[in-house]
C-alpha cells in the first residue's frame, strides 16, 4: 500500500491534526498550502552563455530582490546581452565571462546576398554562412580557441594571405566549398561597388559642367569689375559686390609670402573697408566667407580643367 501511496498522502499522514486545529485550518490546508508554496517559489534559472561554463543564477529571487534559494545562485554580477547581436532572444553572463564577452561581444550583420556573418568586437569576422544559425556556434569556437580551450584551426586557404594557398592536388571538397561561397560573396560586393560607381559617376558628370560655368560666369563679372574706372570703395554696395567678386585681401597663398600691404593688398583690406562704410562685424565676416566660396569653387574647377587637359594631352 506505501509503496503507490503519493508523497502528499505520506506528508499529510505526518502532519498534527492538532496542531493544525490550533491554527484553524485542516491538515489538508496546510499541505496543500505547502505545496503552492513550494511551486510558486521555485527558482527561475539562468545560465551563462560561454560554452562550458555551469554558472547560474535565480532570476525570480534576483527580480525581487530576495535572497536566492542558493548562494551559488546569487544574480550580483551577472549581465544580459541584449538583441542585436548573434543572440536573437539575448543572454546571460556570469560575472567570470562579462568582460571576455565584451571583448568579444558578437554582432550579427546581414550581408546584402542574403547571407549572415559576425561583427566580433575584436575584429574576427567568419566566412558568411546562409543559415544564421551556424553564427552562435562558430562564435563560440572562435571564443573557445581564443581563450586556448581549442587548438588555433588550420587556416583557410585565402589568396590574399601568403602561405595559406594550397597545392591544386590538396584541396578537398571542404576548401573548395570555402573557395566558392568566397566568391560568390566577392560577386555581390562587385554588384554594390558597381551601383555606387554609377551613382557617383553620374553625381559627377552633372556637377562638373555646372561648376565649369559658374567659374566661367564670376571670372567674368570680375573681369569686367577690375576694368571698371568706377571707384569701387567709394560707394558701400560697390564695397561689398567687390568684396566678393574679388576680394580687398591678397589671396597670396604661396609658401613663404608675408603681406606687407605695400606690394601686396595685406590681410586687412576687408576690415579697413568696412569701418570705412560702417559695415556691421557679421556682415563683414559673411562677404569674408563668401569670398572664400568663390575663390573656392574657381580653384576646384580650374583643377578639373587641369587634370580633364592632361587626360588629352
Ligand atoms: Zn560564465
Ligand atoms: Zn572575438
Ligand atoms: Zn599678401
Amino acid at each position: 500500500m506505501t509503496d503507490t501511496q503519493s508523497a502528499r498522502d505520506r506528508l499529510l499522514d505526518l502532519v498534527s491534526f492538532n496542531d493544525t486545529a490550533n491554527r484553524g485550518i485542516t491538515p489538508e490546508q496546510a499541505v496543500d498550502d505547502a505545496i503552492h508554496e513550494a511551486l510558486l517559489n521555485q527558482p527561475s534559472l539562468r545560465t551563462c552563455l560561454v560554452p562550458g561554463c555551469l554558472r547560474q543564477y535565480d532570476a525570480l529571487s534576483c527580480m525581487n530582490g530576495a535572497a536566492p534559494p542558493r548562494p551559488e545562485w546569487s544574480g550580483e554580477g551577472w549581465a544580459t546581452l541584449g538583441s542585436g547581436t548573434i543572440f536573437p532572444a539575448g543572454g546571460h553572463l556570469c560575472p567570470d565571462h562579462k568582460q571576455l564577452v565584451t571583448d568579444h561581444l558578437p554582432r550579427r550583420v546581414k550581408l546584402p546576398n542574403d547571407r549572415w556573418t559576425v561583427d566580433c568586437a575584436c575584429g574576427w569576422m567568419p566566412a558568411p554562412q546562409t543559415w544564421h544559425g551556424l553564427l552562435r556556434a562558430l562564435w563560440e569556437q572562435h571564443l573557445l580557441t581564443t581563450t586556448g580551450q581549442l587548438p588555433t584551426p588550420q587556416p583557410i586557404p585565402d589568396p590574399d594571405v601568403p602561405g595559406t594557398r594550397l597545392p591544386l592536388n590538396q584541396h578537398t571538397e571542404a576548401t573548395l566549398t570555402e573557395l566558392y561561397d568566397r566568391l560568390w560573396d566577392a560577386e555581390a560586393d562587385r554588384e554594390e561597388t558597381r551601383d555606387t560607381a554609377r551613382a557617383c559617376i553620374l553625381g559627377y558628370t552633372a556637377a562638373v559642367p555646372a561648376l565649369l560655368g559658374a567659374k566661367t560666369a564670376l571670372e567674368g563679372l570680375r573681369a569686367r569689375i577690375t576694368v571698371d574706372s568706377r571707384d569701387w570703395s567709394a560707394d558701400k554696395l560697390d564695397a561689398l559686390l567687390w568684396a566678393v567678386l574679388v576680394g580687398w585681401n591678397c589671396e597670396n597663398t604661396e609658401e613663404g609670402h608675408v603681406h606687407d600691404g605695400i606690394d601686396c593688398a595685406g590681410d586687412q583690406g576687408l576690415w579697413d573697408i568696412a569701418r570705412q562704410h560702417d559695415i556691421p562685424i557679421g556682415q563683414t565676416i559673411q562677404a569674408g566667407n563668401h569670398r572664400w566660396w568663390v575663390a573656392n569653387a574657381i580653384k576646384v574647377a580650374k583643377q578639373i580643367e587641369d587634370t580633364d587637359k592632361s587626360k588629352e594631352g
